[in-house]
């Protein structure tokens, strides 16, 4: 088979991104959402920098990486574009200083290490960032994230960082063909939120959910996201199972 000249995956790219669009826009008319209410925030984890190239022009200007060195080095060559970077990853302390140049926000906050790290160094670079609190919303021990009643005594301590601009809650479902199993995740993430909502600190938003990946963002859409993270949907399949992207998972 021949490589796919730029023309080609321009196109392919564009049809994914319609289909996609257009299957949130049929999940918020089932349950009676605006449309608008859902940001759709494509995930770029392994794709080439050069085909980002041709994804921007298709209409991505936001990207979602989990990896700190992978997001920095496409925001390298990538910089000429305006893009608006968001790693949805595991962090480790070490790696916070990298992401507060380049990135846009930050949605996998789940230590007050992590937190207190990433303030300081925004801190020094006289700005802010929207961060979203992952929650494990499974139980795996494979995932990362806080467990849902760690999250309302986690939040307390966040107006401590003044420059983390709180959003929401981040999480990954349960990967199962069991929907019941799958929505029960959301479910639980949306209730939380609305606990949150009533209880958080001053200065802190819940409003945002970002929920739901290629497999199951319409059922995500359907118990409240407000942010879907997609990335096979729109740029086709990895080329090894997530356990090889995702430590500890498959
Ligand atoms: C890879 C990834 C996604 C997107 O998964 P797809 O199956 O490609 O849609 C969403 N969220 C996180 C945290 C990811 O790492």
């Amino acid at each position: 088979m021949e490589a796919a000249t730029v023309e080609e995956q321009l196109n392919e790219i564009k049809n994914n991104l319609a289909t996609v669009q257009q299957r949130i826009v049929d999940a918020c008319i089932k349950v009676g959402r605006e449309p608008s209410s859902v940001r759709l925030l494509p995930v770029t984890k392994t794709v080439s920098a050069e085909r980002l190239r041709i994804a921007y022009t298709a209409g991505c200007h936001e990207m979602g990486e989990n990896k700190v060195q992978e997001a920095r080095e496409k925001s390298e060559v990538l910089g000429d574009l305006n893009i608006q970077w968001s790693i949805i990853g595991h962090l480790q302390t070490n790696k916070v200083k990298y992401i507060t140049r380049f990135a846009h926000e930050f949605q996998a906050l789940d230590s007050l290490k992590v937190a207190a790290e990433l303030d300081k160094r925004l801190q020094a670079a006289g700005r802010g960032m929207d961060v979203y609190v992952q929650v494990n919303s499974s139980g795996e021990a494979s995932k990362f994230g806080l467990p849902p009643e760690a999250v309302e005594d986690f939040v307390k301590q966040l107006p401590n960082y003044s420059s983390l601009q709180v959003k929401g809650l981040m999480t990954l479902a349960i990967f199962s063909t069991d929907l019941d199993r799958v929505r029960a995740c959301f479910v639980r993430m949306r209730d939380l939120r609305d606990r949150l909502r009533q209880n958080a600190p001053a200065g802190l938003s819940f409003d945002e959910l970002s929920m739901g990946m290629s497999g199951d963002y319409e059922l995500a859409i359907e118990e409240g996201a407000t942010v879907v993270r997609v990335g096979q949907a729109i740029f086709g399949k990895r080329p090894l199972p997530d356990s090889h992207y995702w430590p500890g998972f498959g």
